[in-house]
């Protein structure tokens, strides 16, 4: 059998049952739909349950906790008293159970946002039926279909060419050439061709670097030679970001202290035992190993990063790789373009010039001069007239030509059928390298015209007269003052045609002008103030003549002082080092080409900086990989900048990338909150149960059995711990300055705050185990049960109201509920359970399985003053704090 690179396109066209003139019907591609099935891949199946919960048991603390399970059992067996001595080794059990199921319940809402992540970055593609191109979803597309294909597209599907123009496809997905593939929708191929070579095809997932074509659908989905090779690709797994890798550590720093301090109690616990080994000592050994390992540390640091990539979709910026979450906290100059990002690429023509005559508003009526005029600027547009979802007349293309084929169309120029007239035989295409185009058209009356718009200072139109010229740059410079966009026509006509088409380029005679206003985003000047309180630096790059470039920085902010303007043409005659030297200078790059981008970045990135760059055209990629944080226009971008970038954002707007660098210092700061909060109840009862060893020659035993310890580690730390990931962050983050790229999560007074926060729990801990123990209160002899069970309570409601103190620098009081009530809830709801747990230890049974006992009202007065103090203690500390900065910030003002 023929394969279809071997047929030709009519046989094709043939066997598909449709036209290169008008497509499939509407109807035939739905019972198309039908018959073959979506063009995506198939869903892989999901992990199993069975086997994510295997994979949990795999941990080194769950592994722990199951020798601890065993060991206790063993021992209840041994050492049988009746029912309750299965009480320990049951709670053992019930603990991994817990862990478990939060490990694996977190895993799922983690991999279930990954996944409505990814489905939300679906393109377009442009297809033609029933006689009309349109948009369409590319998983609509059926064998059969017309596709158009555009430079910096995504070749949705398998398909043949039919008729192509210098096409180039980047195949590197699929073949793994890294140098695009050059097409040809003429080419003849026979026999057995590799897929590298298969020029008149094109394939799905491959980006289309330049020109463009039309071609026939002829594979779709699974069968698309991408599908074939997805059904063997494993799930990409997302890496670890730079971020997790450092917390991995600080997690292994805490694990190791955990398990030497348990070695540490074992050997001395033995020791004091003359030598006599007891299960007890082993048991709690490994409990304090078990407790004091923050296991759930990177776990909530995924949740905290997921949750972050989640919250920044909700606010229209889609992550690509989980590592920019981090790096948009640490973001200190944005590199921004204009057109489209800083502005609403909604483009008007607002005035016109003919030379010879006045410049008039576009409002105005036209004479026949002016009228000619705007019919040759429209017939050097390739703007197409189509329709949009709900049939609707629009103008797809270019706004720049958009704005132009509007007013022709106002004017009553019959813009789609101008080729009747005049046909067209040649196209130089627009590039923002050149800045220019040319179209070459049949003249009626014979000869060509030959028509060029573009950049004033890039047209290459007779200049020799420097009085005509500087009348020209005068008028120009008029335009590009009150902001607009100025697009110049020359042309010429010419008998014949060289050979090389972009020769006609030359000895052009000067038409006139349009001015095109493209206003700015209203929320950009706000996004623009904000940046800068955040200490970061907003800078504009445009292909726009300095001088409207320049209206517009003025107008949005971005130039308030002396900050200057370089050209693209000055920008090349700078060494990289002289650029770097003088870059602080220049906030806005007027004229630039997308490869001047590039030198942008890496001079900013010289100078220490985090750059954040934004491009939506096929040339912006390198600059886009290049950046630390690339960030693709989900609407405008092209597929290649999307799949360069490391974000993108869906709204097109500047605006986005101001609020996705402030969910991304909130995620860093939600991260440091954790690791104070995991490190000073860990490390507190490490401390605890070490001084209570050293003490037992005073008669002190554990403040806090085994029992306890598990129960604190889950309904004390973990749960309280997760609600955090959720923390929003005070609207002071973005009056700091950007997190700088290695800042340890211990920075700023952390860690002092850490230590002193630490010994305050584990005095206050032994305190109330000393109290039980020693001090006879409203009648209650002292016993160590009464001990432990004040113990147990300061220490699983103290971590839990620190939960509380780490949530801001701000002083509890005030906090608003509804900020986080999750959090809230949780808290109250696991205060209330370790309360009622000891309370219901009055009951004797219950008392005797807990290993607590019931307290006496004086015993209860002292557990709660005791949890009190460390949050009155860390409060105390925030008041100095805050008037220590005040302070800080007045000596500045002044
Ligand atoms: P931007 O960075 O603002 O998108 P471009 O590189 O796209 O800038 O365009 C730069 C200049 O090229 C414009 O100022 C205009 O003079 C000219 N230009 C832009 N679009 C077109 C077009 N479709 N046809 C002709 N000239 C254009
Ligand atoms: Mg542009």
């Amino acid at each position: 059998m023929k394969q279809n690179y071997e047929k030709t396109a009519a046989e094709l066209l043939a066997e598909h049952g449709v036209t290169q003139e008008r497509g499939l019907t509407a109807q035939e591609a739905s019972s198309r739909l039908e018959l073959y099935g979506p063009n995506a891949f198939e869903k892989e199946k999901k992990t199993k349950l069975i086997v994510k919960i295997l994979a949990q048991l795999k941990d080194v603390s769950v592994i722990i906790l199951l020798i601890a399970a065993v060991l206790s059992l063993t021992m209840a067996i041994i050492e049988w008293e009746g029912l309750h001595s299965l009480i320990e080794p049951l709670v053992v059990f019930a603990v991994i159970v817990m862990n478990v199921i939060l490990a694996v319940t977190q895993e799922r809402s983690a991999e279930n946002a990954l996944e409505a992540l990814g489905n939300l970055s679906s393109p377009v593609c442009r297809v033609l039926r029933d006689g009309s191109v349109g948009e369409c979803d590319p998983k609509r597309l059926v064998p059969g279909d017309i596709i158009l294909l555009k430079t910096g597209d995504l070749v949705p599907a398998d398909a043949r060419l039919l008729r192509s123009e210098s096409l180039a496809v980047d195949e590197s997905s699929l073949t793994g050439e890294s140098v695009p593939a050059e097409k040809d929708a003429d080419a003849q191929l026979e026999g057995d061709i590799p897929l590298g070579d298969r020029a008149n095809m094109v394939f799905s997932g491959c980006l289309v670097t330049a020109g463009n074509a039309v071609a026939i659908v002829t594979e779709t989905g699974m069968q698309t030679q991408i599908g074939k090779i997805a059904r063997f690709l494993t799930e990409t797994k997302q890496k670890k970001t730079p971020l997790q890798v450092r917390l991995d550590k600080v997690g292994k720093i805490i694990s190791g202290i955990a398990v030497m301090s348990a070695i540490v109690l074992f050997v001395v616990s033995l020791i004091q035992n003359g030598g006599v080994l007891t299960m007890d000592m082993i048991i709690v050994a490994i409990t304090l190993a078990v407790a004091a390992v923050p296991e759930t540390l990177s776990l909530i640091v995924t949740l905290i990063l997921t949750q972050g990539a989640k919250k920044m979709a909700a606010k229209n910026a889609l992550i690509r790789q989980m590592q920019s979450v981090e790096t948009l906290g640490s973001t200190s100059v944005i590199c921004s373009d204009k057109t489209g990002t800083l502005t609403m690429n909604k483009m008007t023509v607002k005035r016109l010039w003919v030379y010879g005559a006045e410049p008039v508003p576009e409002d105005a009526d036209f004479d026949g001069q002016k009228m000619r005029f705007l019919e040759q600027l429209a017939l050097a547009c390739t703007a197409t007239v189509g329709r949009d979802d709900d049939g609707n007349e629009k103008i797809i293309g270019d706004p720049t030509e958009t704005a132009i084929v509007t007013l022709a169309k106002a004017k009553g120029i019959d813009y789609e059928h101008l080729g009747d007239r005049y046909e067209k035989v040649g196209e130089v295409p627009f590039s923002s390298s050149r800045k220019m185009m040319t179209a070459v058209v049949r003249r009626p009356e014979g000869g060509y015209l030959v028509l060029t718009k573009g950049a004033f200072d890039r047209i290459p139109f007779d200049r020799s007269d420097k009085n005509v010229l500087y009348e020209l740059e005068q008028m120009h410079d008029s335009f590009a003052s009150d902001a607009l966009r100025v697009i110049t026509l020359a042309g010429k006509v010419v008998d014949t045609l060289p050979e090389n088409l972009e020769e006609v380029e030359s000895g052009l005679t000067f038409y006139g002008f349009v001015g095109i206003i493209d206003p700015p985003r209203p929320e950009a000047k706000a996004a623009i103030a904000r940046a800068k309180a955040a200490g970061i630096r907003t800078i504009m790059i445009t292909g726009d003549h300095a001088a409207t470039a320049g209206a517009i920085a003025r107008e949005l902010g971005i130039i308030t002082a002396n900050e200057g303007i370089i050209t693209g043409q000055e920008l090349q005659k700078l060494s990289d080092e002289k650029f770097a030297e003088v870059i602080e200078f220049y906030s806005v790059y007027a004229r630039v080409s997308p490869e001047d981008k590039i030198r942008i970045v890496k001079a900013w990135q010289t100078r220490g900086e985090v750059v954040a760059m934004t491009g939506d055209g096929v040339n912006d990629a390198p600059a886009l990989k290049a950046a630390d944080v690339g960030v693709a226009m989900g609407k405008n971008g092209t597929e290649v900048a999307k799949s360069a970038a490391k974000m993108i954002l869906m709204d097109d707007k500047f605006s986005t990338i101001i609020e996705a660098v402030a969910e991304g210092r909130n995620i860093f700061s939600n991260i440091r909150k954790l690791v104070y909060f995991l490190l000073v109840c860990n490390i507190s009862e490490i401390i605890v149960m070490l001084f209570a060893q050293f003490m037992s020659g005073e008669g002190w035993g554990l403040p806090l059995t085994p029992l306890m310890l598990l129960i604190i580690n889950v309904l004390g730390d973990g749960i309280p711990g997760m609600a955090l990931a959720k923390e929003e962050s005070d609207k002071r983050i973005m009056n700091r300055k950007p997190i700088a790229r290695n800042e340890s999560f211990f920075g700023g007074g952390l860690m002092e705050v850490i230590i002193r926060q630490t010994f305050v729990f584990a005095i206050v801990t032994l305190a109330a185990y000393y109290v039980g123990l020693h001090v006879e209160m409203g009648g209650v002899a002292p016993t160590i049960e009464a001990a432990q069970t004040m113990a147990f309570l300061v220490t699983g409601w103290t971590s839990i109201l620190h939960v509380l103190t780490v949530r801001s620098r701000k002083s509890i009081v005030f906090y608003h509920v509804k900020d986080n009530p999750r959090l809230y809830i949780s808290c109250a709801v696991m205060l209330v359970l370790l309360g009622g747990l000891a309370g219901l230890a009055a009951i004797p049974a219950v008392g005797e399985a807990l290993e607590m006992s019931a307290l006496s009202g004086w015993q209860w007065l002292i557990v709660v003053a005791l949890t009190l103090a460390p949050t009155i203690v860390a409060e105390y500390g925030k008041f100095w704090d805050y008037i220590r900065s005040r302070n800080a910030e007045r000596t500045r003002v002044r």
